[in-house]
């Protein structure tokens, strides 16, 4: 493959996470984080808040005119969530696949929703679905000085990049 400075903005790309209101009340978080540290991924920024529902507007925006707007809006801010961004190579697209299939009922065992989930209602956890949402993301949950930029002391055992 491709090595040097090519590849190294694909090794520093990022992604939004979330832990729902659900997942929080259930004692998951720990659980969800351990899945992202282990796989090999770097958190560099994480907080706990209750969202309002501005801030949630503008996170679902694409979702405003679907019929279960009202209700997803009622669930997100039934409590507080535990927001992450985890940086890595390809996180995006491994992070979807780890979280699994929006509705759990088709999610495969070994996802976190395969996993914790029953129901497209009350599925456990967020993350970006593309490099773009990931980017508009990170930039309306968190502060630029929110996010760290640090030297994992494994890295260099978890990509050459
Ligand atoms: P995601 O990217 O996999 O989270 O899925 P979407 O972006 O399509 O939808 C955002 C969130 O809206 C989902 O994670 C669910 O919490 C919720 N949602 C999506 N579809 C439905 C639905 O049909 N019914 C209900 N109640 N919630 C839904
Ligand atoms: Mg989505």
């Amino acid at each position: 493959g491709q090595r040097g400075k090519s590849s190294l903005p694909h090794a520093r790309e990022r992604t939004l996470i979330a832990v729902k209101p659900d997942g929080v009340q259930r004692r998951l978080i720990g659980q969800i984080i351990q899945r992202f540290e282990q796989r090999g991924f770097k958190l560099v920024g994480m907080k706990m808040l209750q969202v309002s529902e501005d801030l949630l507007s503008q996170h679902y925006s694409e979702l405003r005119a679907k019929p279960f707007y009202p209700s997803l809006l009622y669930y997100m801010t039934s409590g507080p969530v535990v927001v992450m961004v985890w940086e890595g190579h390809n996180v995006v697209q491994t992070s979807r696949t780890m979280v699994g299939t929006t509705n759990p009922t088709e999610a495969q065992p070994g996802t976190v929703r395969g996993d914790f989930s029953t129901h497209v209602s009350r599925n456990v956890v967020h993350a970006s679905d593309s490099l773009e949402g990931a980017k508009r993301e990170i930039q309306l949950w968190f502060q630029g000085q929110e996010l760290l930029n640090w030297d994992c002391c494994d890295q260099k055992s978890i990509s050459e990049v």
